[in-house]
């Protein structure tokens, strides 16, 4: 933890800002988005200010219009320190990659990923230190549609199927979204406990004691939930 609380304790000084400007002198311009050559840090914005930007990049994506494809652009100065606008709880799921699903750059998302998009305390800890130690404004559940470990857990509840190895904690992390969706008897109960899991890890977030709800009451922090539509790229907030 030592190691990473130092490098995100340390703002990079001008000078060093300067220097890593430098760096990449001949480049004409920075990739949309990234603010590595400002003395004020990229994610110093407010709640609202990331979203709309996740979301105008989303637009971009869907539109396959997307802007950031400078990989390399601002690499140096992202050495020594980052400054992720949003946190981002996806399923593993390899058709839902956040950083192309908003057209963000490196440097831009902090993302956590596990199938099912469930939250656990492993996972809590790293959006704890993506607030705490980022000073990351925005925080994401991001659930998609046809989500297959939500499905296997409406299968497992339904069927009493077992798993094998470790893929029944999986479920066991997903089972009470499932269970809760059932009880308003939904036409659909996998689009219905998709969005439910997706508002249960939210709601975690959101009071999470002590760090995250301090942040999340004061208003310098907000959580929102989403869906990843697999046709269309599209995101909605839920
Ligand atoms: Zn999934």
């Amino acid at each position: 933890m030592c190691d990473l609380c130092s490098v995100n304790a340390t703002r990079l000084s001008r000078r060093g800002l300067v220097l890593g400007g430098a760096a990449l002198a001949g480049m004409s311009m920075m990739a949309p988005g990234t603010a590595w050559s400002q003395d004020t840090p990229q994610n110093a914005i407010s709640p609202d200010a990331a979203l709309q930007r996740l979301m105008e990049g989303n637009a971009r994506y869907a539109a396959n219009t997307s802007a950031n494809n400078d990989y390399s652009a601002g690499r140096a100065a992202r050495v020594n320190a980052q400054y992720p606008i949003a946190a981002i709880l996806s399923c593993a799921d390899a058709r839902v990659a956040p950083e192309l699903a908003f057209d963000q750059g490196p440097g831009d998302l902090f993302v956590v990923r596990v199938a099912g998009n469930f939250l656990n305390n492993d996972g809590l800890a790293s959006f704890e230190y993506a607030v705490k130690y980022l000073n990351a404004p925005l925080l994401m559940v991001l659930g998609h549609s046809n989500c297959g470990a939500v499905g296997a857990a409406i299968k497992v509840i339904k069927d009493g199927a077992t798993l094998p190895g470790h893929l029944q904690d999986m479920i066991r992390d997903i089972k009470p979204a499932v269970e809760t969706a059932e009880k308003s008897k939904p036409a659909d109960l996998l689009s219905a406990s998709i969005a439910e899991n997706v508002r249960q890890a939210a709601h975690r977030l959101e009071t999470a004691s002590p760090i995250l709800t301090d942040y999340v009451g004061s208003g310098k922090v907000k959580v929102v939930g989403a869906q990843y539509d697999l046709a269309t790229g599209k995101i909605a907030l839920l």
